[in-house]
């Protein structure tokens, strides 16, 4: 099978998933984001995703980002997602390469977001990153942070579209998936960007707006 045929019944496979969770949820599937994760992968294996179809891509890195997409998207119409930490000092170049930033959560970051986007004249969609299962290690606000972290940002001028957040591993995705929505619709957020290879469907009945993808498109890392 050629690297397209494989590309497009990945992908097939997985919208058909979405549409089906959506569907016994009493939802749209087109209002579910597909974002391909391709973190590591070479433009060699996001290349037949491309011409599979697909539009909207994630990367956790700004640096490898900056060396795989300007060409790859070149003229294509795409939108790319940052999925990853982001460091304040890679604000201007994150804001200049991708169409949304999907891990803000903290001040120091909504200021140097603030600033870039001022610079750029350009805004990408941000989403605010909670940290929905309290675990050291993780990236994103605190719950009880969450009030003044949004208010912060929209003070700053950020375009928040919605909440993000990746559940603790190896522990029943459901309740962190309820509990970001929860989070969502009391500060009247609509997007909610949650779910991955293993539980992107039990995301999408719970809610998520955008489901973000990456071994079950492009195979293991
Ligand atoms: C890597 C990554 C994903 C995709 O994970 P898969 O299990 O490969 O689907 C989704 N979200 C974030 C934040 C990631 O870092």
């Amino acid at each position: 099978m050629s690297d397209i045929d494989t590309a497009s019944r990945r992908l097939a496979d997985i919208r058909a998933r979405i549409a089906h969770a959506a569907a016994l949820a009493d939802r749209d599937p087109a209002a579910i984001e597909l974002i391909a994760i391709s973190k590591t992968k070479p433009a060699e294996a996001i290349a037949p995703l491309i011409a599979a179809g697909q539009t909207g891509f994630g990367e956790n890195r700004v640096q490898e980002a900056e060396a795989k997409w300007p060409a790859l998207r070149e003229g294509r119409g795409l939108r790319l997602h940052l999925v990853g930490q982001l460091q304040s000092n890679k604000a201007k170049e994150a804001v200049a390469l991708f169409d949304a930033i999907h891990s803000v959560d903290r001040p120091s970051l909504i200021e140097a977001l603030a600033r870039a986007m001022d610079g750029a004249g350009r805004r990408p969609d941000c989403f605010v990153q909670v940290n929905i299962g309290a675990e050291e290690q993780k990236g994103g606000c605190a719950i009880d942070g969450l009030p003044a972290m949004l208010a912060r940002a929209g003070d700053a001028g950020l375009p928040v579209v919605g909440l993000m957040a990746v559940p603790p591993a190896d522990v029943e995705p459901a309740p962190y998936f309820a509990l970001l929505a929860k989070l969502a619709k009391r500060h009247g957020l609509a997007g909610l960007s949650m779910g991955m290879s293993g539980d992107f469907e039990t995301a999408v009945m719970l809610g998520a707006t955008h489901v973000r993808v990456g071994t079950a498109l492009f195979g293991a890392r």
